[in-house]
């Protein structure tokens, strides 16, 4: 690339294609794929795609919590069978983590920040981990 790096590259999300970037483009900011990110998020909703209005509602209140998701990193804490335990953060030296269990047999979701106990919707954590 005549020895520039691009000043964006966006991608699916792929683990070792984040890494890849961060070691060979250091400078370029490193963004996702919203169509990716949505295709993904719907993949675990399994029958309530099917919902018309679950979708409106799911739309509605993933929108907010998708795009602040968005900027959010992760990084895979534990693994015990299908349960897997994620933290979520703004960036590496950010001092607010969450944590986030997922299922992905009972697709249970579960974020420490507790929003959807208060809310009733997903938060922006959970919705990060939902499409990785
Ligand atoms: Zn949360």
């Amino acid at each position: 690339m005549g020895n520039l790096s691009p000043n964006i590259t966006m991608t699916d999300q792929g683990h070792a294609i984040s890494k890849a970037i961060g070691e060979v483009f250091p400078d370029s900011c490193h963004k996702l794929c919203f169509w990716h990110i949505s295709r993904n998020a719907h993949s675990h909703i399994g029958n309530l795609n099917e919902n018309v209005d679950f979708h409106a509602l799911f739309h509605k209140c993933f929108e907010k919590e998708f795009r602040d998701g968005v900027l959010l990193i992760w990084r895979e804490i534990a693994q015990n069978g299908t349960s897997y335990t994620f933290e979520v953060m703004m960036n590496e030296n950010s001092s607010r983590v969450r944590t986030v269990h997922f299922n992905t047999t009972t697709m249970e979701i579960r974020c420490t920040c507790k929003k959807f106990n208060f809310c009733g919707y997903l938060c922006s954590h959970a919705i990060r981990i939902l499409s990785v």
